[in-house]
């Protein structure tokens, strides 16, 4: 293995990466190297960019490697390490799928198993060692949870399986989703996507896809959506509250799950769920993300919320068993449509953003190649 490996270190005082050379983490006895071979730009990561929901007077913040979305394949065993998480023998070279963040297994919630409620879960992300999502290498501490990918599955489908196809896994298993329901999914990005195709798999009736960039609701509808509402077309929060209603015969849907991240998508997707409908509340992971709600409608509609973010270990060896199982149904390999080597990473960030280009950005997916 090389003793360093490029990173993009992200500078808001020049707004621009730098792209560096950093020296590799020694390899621990029960910890794994990986090298990194995709990484898609998720939408989360352009919030994290643009630097939304922090105010203006905070300043600039301090350097940092950010990038969560990724697969890659193994550099470096510790010399503990001679398997998988389901015991499949690993040797270097393996690609593999993995959890980004690293539970302490001795708190709360790590010893009723729930790993992804982890207060004190670590990432890896370092500007002093190469470990990142847009580097050349993620230090995989211990306790790691890894998983190897049968060949049917390429880089650029891998990626996503960690943070797109993981999250929405996760939202619907925590939403009691039932054979025949109605879904609303808001945003067509990568994890509006992937919903489309899981709550299609799942048995929905009706999956409705909400966005107003063409090429992603035409990509949804051969990945499950039944239905799409395009927002160049339906431009007001009332008419799509009123085209919801008239597909779901003025009931509402059963499920509404926000994948946009902002405060209005909220306000809005509220307002089409059923009585007793189920709002996932997934996108938001930028700070003062403020809405604007009447309570008493959620009480008096009886409304359930779930603020979702990061999943358990096992929701990974199950995404990995769902792509194999539908990849003729659903194109979800054509999610990725951009790739970029890392020293184009700026030329990625650019391409994937979407704000302010109403049916402009082609982009479903921008991956960068470290
Ligand atoms: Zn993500
Ligand atoms: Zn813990």
């Amino acid at each position: 293995m090389s003793k360093t490996g490029l990173s993009a270190i992200w500078h808001d005082s020049r707004q621009k990466f730098e792209v560096t050379e950093l020296p590799i983490m020694e390899t621990e006895a029960d910890a794994i190297n990986v090298r990194v071979e995709a990484t898609s730009v998720c939408g989360s990561d352009l919030h994290i960019w643009r630097g939304d929901g922090i105010p203006e007077e905070n300043g600039p913040r301090d350097p940092f490697v950010f990038g969560h979305e990724m697969m890659g394949s193994v550099a470096e065993l510790g010399n503990k390490v001679k398997t998988d998480s389901l015991q499949q023998p690993l040797k270097e070279g393996d690609r593999v799928v993995f959890t980004y963040y690293f539970p302490c297994l001795k708190c709360y919630n790590c010893i009723r198993g729930e790993f992804g409620g982890c207060k004190f879960r670590r990432t890896n992300p370092t500007i002093e060692n190469c470990s990142g999502g847009f580097a050349q290498y993620y230090y995989l501490r211990t306790p790691h949870f890894v998983f190897k990918l049968p060949d049917e599955i390429n880089n650029a489908t891998a990626a996503p399986i960690n943070c797109a196809l993981a999250q929405v896994m996760e939202a619907f298993r925590i939403s009691d989703f039932r054979f025949g329901d109605n879904v609303v999914i808001q945003g067509a990005g990568g994890l509006g996507i992937n919903a489309a195709a899981v709550a299609s798999d799942m048995g929905a009736n009706k999956v409705i896809v909400i966005d107003g960039q063409k090429p992603r609701l035409e990509l949804a509808k051969k990945c499950g959506a039944t239905d799409i509402v395009d927002m160049n077309e339906y431009t007001s929060v009332e008419s799509r509250v009123e085209k919801i209603m008239e597909l779901t015969n003025g009931i509402g849907a059963d499920i509404v799950i926000e994948l946009v991240g902002f405060p209005s998508a909220v306000e809005e997707g509220i307002q089409m769920c059923r009585m007793r409908g189920t709002y996932l509340e997934v996108g938001h992971i930028s700070p003062n993300s403020m809405i604007n709600v009447d309570v008493q409608k959620l009480v008096a509609n009886q409304i359930r919320f779930y603020g979702i973010q990061h999943y358990d270990p096992w929701i990974l060896p199950n995404a990995i068993d769902f792509l194999l199982r539908t990849k003729d149904k659903y194109p979800l390999t054509n999610i990725v449509s951009h790739e970029f080597p890392i020293t184009k990473i700026e030329e990625a960030f650019q391409t994937a953003e979407w704000l302010g280009s109403t049916s402009g950005s082609e982009v479903t997916r921008a991956i960068v190649t470290p």
